[in-house]
């Protein structure tokens, strides 16, 4: 389960620059993913060994066309929402203000752990100006610089306290965790219902989580997965801007959860941009994707409608283009038990195992075919490959030079694992390794 930490605060305090220094030397996973606002506030960070991700709430309002209090408010709703540990950011150089007050009041009705964050106390003379920040009612605060980072690593030992622990109990442990994803209206809600019909109500919420996902245990015709339905965190009576907001939120939140992303487009209107980041989200985080066109029911059909409407697809996702496509009709259930078979058939692809003999036996002679490219004279040769213990599939070629192996030829050795063992809807890595 992945842990969620959300930065929140007035304009200016420093949120922006704690959430880099966070990420740090790490790629923020998506960019542009609401279509809100240009700038990255969503990415991955971890802190003595434990996994998690920040959220800057504040870069994702900014932008709309609400007041500010009707944004900060916005702000921390989506915090207290989403997040496990929110990390309250005011500014120990402007001191305490009005509005730091009215953050403080909406945040204390949360039940999810609030650490206020005094920022910008860049060296110690300054923290004497910190205490009136006790006047807002927390018990403690953490001070620190979100520019030099001093303050930053007592703060994220007490930040990890608080996270739920991974030890659980899954009730449903080894059986792949499979969700579904897209834009509002493509179908999500009633493909949920054509899988599990009346067995919907049998839902197990794991209690003592603080995360509202319901997991449903699908077991139909001998086949057995979970699926995560985040639906029960829709907000009602949401302006469209936020609705579509928080669907990335929750679609964020589901695929980090889960093994197979099923990302849901409405045949309608095609694969848009909003999709391709949803799926490039899947991929970046090694998830089994699986695209299905739904509403098919509503295409006018041709001989070919379905192969056309399925290369435009591979063109827009191209380079990861080995991913399966099904063309359903949720409301009449064309094709879900085809798709439920697909979501088992990629899963499968993504635990597969490759014994390093048989890897060995195929890939050296196209190897020896077809070497990297001589650079500057030095030829390159790979000795060896194995697949890595590591849960989704990833090889490292040994190699006297791998330093001078280019892109193109990794893309190469890929499509020839893609071409000789199924890997179908999964991310595949290749490295190449020193001898
Ligand atoms: P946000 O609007 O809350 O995201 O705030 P930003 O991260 O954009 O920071 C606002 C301004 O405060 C910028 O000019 C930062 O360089 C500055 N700032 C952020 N953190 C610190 C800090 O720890 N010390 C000082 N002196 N300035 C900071
Ligand atoms: P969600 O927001 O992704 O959960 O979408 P819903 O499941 O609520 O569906 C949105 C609308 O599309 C509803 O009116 C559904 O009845 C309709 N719908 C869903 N799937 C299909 C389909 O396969 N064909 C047609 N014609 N309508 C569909």
């Amino acid at each position: 389960m992945s842990n969620i930490v959300a930065i929140v605060g007035r304009p200016n305090v420093g949120k922006s620059t704690l959430f880099n220094r966070l990420l740090q030397k790490r790629q923020a996973i998506v960019d542009d993913v609401s279509g809100v606002t240009r700038d990255r506030h969503y990415g991955k960070s971890d802190w003595n060994g434990k996994e998690f991700s920040v959220i800057d709430t504040g870069g994702y309002i900014i932008g709309s066309d609400d007041s500010f209090e009707a944004e900060i408010r916005k702000q921390v709703e989506l915090a207290v929402d989403e997040a496990n540990v929110i990390l309250f950011m005011v500014d120990n150089q402007v001191g305490l203000t009005e509005m730091d007050k009215e953050v403080a009041q909406l945040l204390r009705k949360s039940k999810k752990p609030v650490l206020l964050v005094v920022n910008k106390v860049d060296s110690n003379k300054n923290l004497d100006d910190s205490y009136e920040f006790y006047n807002l009612g927390f018990e403690q605060f953490f001070t620190i610089s979100s520019m030099t980072g001093s303050g930053t690593g007592e703060l994220l030992d007490e930040v990890i306290s608080h996270f739920e622990d991974t030890e659980f109990i899954d009730p449903f442990e080894g059986l792949p965790r499979v969700t579904i994803v897209g834009r509002p209206n493509a179908g999500k809600s009633t493909l949920t219902n054509a899988l599990l019909g009346e067995e919907r109500n049998i839902v197990t919420d794991i209690a003592g989580t603080t995360r509202d996902t319901i997991e449903t245990h699908y077991n139909k015709f001998g086949q057995e997965f979970v699926l995560i339905d985040t639906a029960g965190i829709r907000k009602k009576g949401k302006v469209s801007e936020d609705l579509e907001f928080y669907s990335v939120m929750r679609a964020i939140r589901s695929i980090e959860d889960s093994d197979v992303c099923v990302l849901m487009v409405d045949a309608t209107r095609g694969l848009e941009a909003q999709d391709l980041n949803i799926l490039f989200l899947a991929e970046r985080n090694r998830k089994g994707v699986i695209i299905v066109i739904n509403k098919w029911d509503l295409v006018e059909k041709e001989t070919n409608t379905m192969k056309e409407f399925e290369a435009e697809i591979r063109n827009k996702i191209a380079p990861f283009t080995d991913v399966p496509i099904v063309f359903t009709s949720a409301i009449t259930k064309q094709r879900v038990h085809k798709l439920v078979e697909v979501i088992m058939e990629v899963n499968e692809n993504r635990n597969r195992r490759i014994k390093t003999s048989q890897l060995n036996e195929l890939m050296l002679p196209i190897i020896e075919v077809s070497p990297p490219p001589a650079i500057k004279g030095k030829y390159i040769k790979i000795k060896y490959v194995t697949q890595l213990p590591t849960r989704t599939p990833q090889f490292a070629f040994f190699a006297n030079l791998p330093q001078y192996v280019k892109e193109p030829y990794k893309r190469f050795i890929e499509n020839q694992l893609r071409k000789h063992f199924n890997f179908t809807g999964v991310p595949i890595d290749v490295y190449f390794r020193q001898k």
